[in-house]
């Protein structure tokens, strides 16, 4: 195996911004210097401990962390096998672990003195996490979302709106989110000044994905001492969902050099990795090549088009995966699957009916990886997986997918 000859995989990036041969930084000639900028800057405000004190204060007193780590107790008799823990982060003020990286990438843009927030956004969970934190501070802050997502997610459009975000629909390309993203980077290169560009998963050009990484990997740092205080020992398994990769590389970081830990990413499967592209699986089911600024696995057709994914859950439908991702899957160190939407379904109502925990339909995914392993595995054996968001969102496209009709719909 590949990994036996890599001493640590908490080491990277390089200097290049490379996880081996993925990530860099692909932008244009004008994008550069803000991308070196922002380098510089991170990489000092990183080795500061006030930085890191103050991002403490916040997601102690502003998110709501250290988010519980749970021993989901009926969930684990059901399935009749592995011990089964779930990392709460569906705690977090926000409903979802996004706020983790927001509140990082903001103390960052006041240092540098900006007061112009852009971000993109597909299912608008980022961008409510990002006109959330910036109403807090006080900061202009545009939301770039795809035209089609606007009107998919009415109730996002609204709650950033009330935040006092302005949202920009863009209407380029197929008006997706990854039309977004390319309109937030130009928006960017053209307000350079005042702007700070808010990435919501390890992707982009470097530092992003490392940047964005380090800001979520307060979820794998607490997930291990919390371990060790309930079972003496790190967890056997771990297991997240992926659309871009932030939860899950949160997660997984930490535990990297541990070999004995075995780490799981789950992708979305929509209708089946085997149908006419009616999924999201860029791992599993996607080929190398460059998007927004990196090198990474993506949903591409033969002539290098990126392709649009789809799945049931909005938050995991992004083309692409962070290029760290691409990187452990290419060395061993981390093993990547697809569930598909019924099996996610299934999870998701197993979850509310067993916990009392309705899911947001991203976690779904991961769930139903755990509900598929943990009846093989012994008692013994731990598994930890991500409620990397709550599911409150979600509850009209579940009742839509059962064929349920809601009074007062
Ligand atoms: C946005 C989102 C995701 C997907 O993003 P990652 O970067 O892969 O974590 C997953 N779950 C929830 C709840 C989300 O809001």
């Amino acid at each position: 195996m590949a990994d036996d000859l890599i001493n640590s995989f908490m080491s990277g990036p390089d200097e290049n911004g490379r996880f081996g041969d993925f990530g860099g930084r692909f932008v244009s000639e004008t994008l550069m210097p803000l991308i070196l900028d922002l380098e510089e800057r991170y990489a000092h405000a990183k080795s500061d401990d006030s930085f890191w004190e103050e991002m403490d204060f916040l997601w102690k007193h502003y998110v709501g962390r250290p988010s519980p780590l749970y021993h989901a107790e009926r969930l684990t008799e059901r399935l009749g096998g592995a011990r089964i823990y779930m990392k709460r982060d569906e705690l977090n003020h926000t409903g979802a672990h996004k706020i983790n990286n927001v509140i990082g990438q903001i103390i960052l843009a006041r240092r540098m003195g900006k007061t112009r927030i852009i971000a993109e956004t597909g299912a608008g969970q980022h961008g409510v996490a990002t006109a959330t934190v910036c109403a807090k501070f006080g900061l202009n802050c545009v939301i770039y979302m795809g035209s089609h997502d606007v009107e998919r997610q009415a109730p996002n459009v609204f709650r950033m709106r009330l935040l006092g975000a302005e949202v920009v629909p863009v209407t380029s390309g197929r008006g997706t989110l990854k039309d977004a993203m390319n309109d937030a980077l130009r928006d960017w290169v053209t307000n350079v000044r005042d702007t700070f560009y808010c990435i919501g998963t390890v992707a982009g050009p470097h530092p992003y994905p490392a940047m964005v990484r380090d800001f979520q990997s307060i979820i794998g740092r607490e997930t291990r001492e919390q371990m060790l205080e309930a079972e003496g020992r790190l967890p056997d398994t771990l297991v997240a969902a992926i659309g871009g990769g932030s939860n899950a590389m949160g997660l997984f970081f930490p535990f990297l050099d541990d070999r004995e830990v075995s780490i799981i990413g789950v992708e979305a499967g929509g209708k089946g990795v085997n149908s006419d592209l009616e999924h999201c699986a860029s791992l599993t089911g996607g080929r190398p090549g460059v998007l927004h600024g990196n090198r990474t696995y993506l949903l591409q057709d033969d002539d290098g088009q990126i392709l649009e994914g789809f799945s049931i859950s909005a938050g995991l439908d992004y083309p692409g995966i962070g290029p760290e991702h691409s990187w452990l899957h290419e060395t061993g160190r981390a093993t990547y699957v697809a569930v598909t939407d019924s099996e996610a379904l299934a999870a998701f109502q197993l979850c509310c009916e067993t916990e009392g925990i309705i899911p947001a339909l991203e976690p779904s995914h991961a769930l139903a990886h755990v509900a598929r392993i943990a009846p093989t595995l012994p008692s013994s054996h731990i598994v930890c997986m991500n409620m990397c968001g709550r599911g409150d969102k979600d509850i009209f496209t579940v009742a839509k997918a059962l064929g349920i009709e809601m009074l007062g719909t």
